[in-house]
């Protein structure tokens, strides 16, 4: 027993998996699960798989390397860097591009290594993070790479709400539609796969406005959080808490709610502000930012506060608890998507699966 400690519900997360892949297979959209919030754990990727994903996504080439037993395609999803081109062409089936740079040189990497390696095409629809935001550059794009043999466009895609929280909709995902049928027309190539985007397209599926000939979505947060997130809303039947954190109590004492002396920077370079409310039953815990954000964390007791914290402690209030907390006890939070992915990655929280 090792604390802190994330507790991963397998059964849960199949669940959530099956239920929207179900959901998506039934408007034609096959689903890749994104296992980067993860660090792409193979044992959670593999409840996914159970669970209907067809394709397992991630936007690190190292996390790939940890999926490479499982025999479904995978995709790199950040925009390759040109310095690790091989081992895109090694782990990846597929990857996210915009660059004819980067695309000439997994070109170069995939004949040396006698293999055909498929390409995404990525259009910026207004978000601003990735893709090819001028038209024109799409078509003349597709004509250079027609002269790379191991090279193939599968498809185009498009990223939303990432960077620029702008909402996925018909009007946007239809462009995306416009440029497949154009890229027919003028560079005499029919696409097969039309990826429209990440867990923030899911709410167009529940109100039935995804355009048709958008097959293909990849999703994260909806899958281990049962959100979808355009607008935030709880996907109905979904499990919210595959992911709890569990920390252990190493000091508990009564001290005033105000320091004593001048107060200065915290170890932060923040100033601290207080409020007095007496002498209170305070919880010191062995967690800290170092491995989680405090505004990542929320507890399932409801009647404990959190006071804040430093690189390596958290600090509760516990005055207020029914429950009896001693020295060694655990409290148990639920985790945001920042909170599963800092302490999915953090070295010092043990990782352990249930199901
Ligand atoms: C992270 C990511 C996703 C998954 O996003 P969620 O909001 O977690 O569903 C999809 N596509 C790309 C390109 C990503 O980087």
């Amino acid at each position: 027993m090792s604390y802190p400690k994330v507790i991963i519900d397998l059964n849960k997360i199949e669940k959530n998996t099956l239920l929207l892949s179900k959901k998506c297979n039934e408007k034609g959209i096959d689903i890749a699960a994104v296992t980067k919030v993860f660090c792409g754990a193979p044992e959670i990727a593999h409840a996914m798989i159970k669970g209907g994903a067809k394709y397992l996504a991630d936007s690190r080439i190292e996390n790939l390397k940890k999926l490479n037993k499982f025999h479904i395609p995978k995709i790199l999803l950040r925009l390759p860097m040109k310095s690790q081109a091989e081992d895109v062409v090694e782990y990846a089936d597929i990857s996210l591009n915009s660059e004819i740079e980067v695309i000439e040189e997994l070109s170069t990497w995939a004949k040396k290594k006698n293999k055909v390696h498929n390409i995404i095409l990525m259009i910026d629809l207004g978000d601003l993070r990735e893709g090819i935001f001028e038209e024109e550059e799409i078509y003349e794009t597709i004509n250079k790479i027609k002269k790379y043999e191991n090279i193939r466009v599968k498809g185009i895609g498009t990223n939303l709400t990432c960077y620029g929280g702008i909402i996925p909709r018909k009007e946007n995902l239809n462009k995306l539609l416009n440029i497949r049928d154009k890229i027919k027309e003028r560079n005499n190539l029919e696409l097969e796969m039309i990826s429209g985007g990440n867990s923030s397209s899911l709410h167009l599926i529940e109100s039935d406005d995804m355009p048709q000939g958008i097959n293909h979505l990849r999703l994260g947060e909806s899958l281990v959080l049962g959100r979808e997130t355009a607008f935030g809303e709880n996907i109905e039947n979904a499990h919210r808490d595959c992911f709890k954190l569990e920390v252990e109590i190493i000091e508990i004492k009564e001290k005033p709610s105000i320091p004593i002396g001048d107060i200065g920077m915290d170890a932060f370079g923040n100033k601290p502000t207080f409020i007095d409310k007496g002498i209170r039953k305070r919880a010191l815990c062995a967690i800290g930012k170092q491995d989680v954000d405090i505004s990542d964390i929320e507890l399932y007791d409801c009647d404990i506060d959190i006071l804040g914290g430093s690189s390596d402690h958290l600090i509760l209030d516990i005055t207020d608890t029914k429950n009896d907390y001693n020295i060694g006890d655990i409290i148990s939070f639920r985790l945001s998507y920042g909170g599963i992915l800092k302490t999915m990655t953090s070295e010092y929280v043990d990782k352990v699966v249930s199901s």
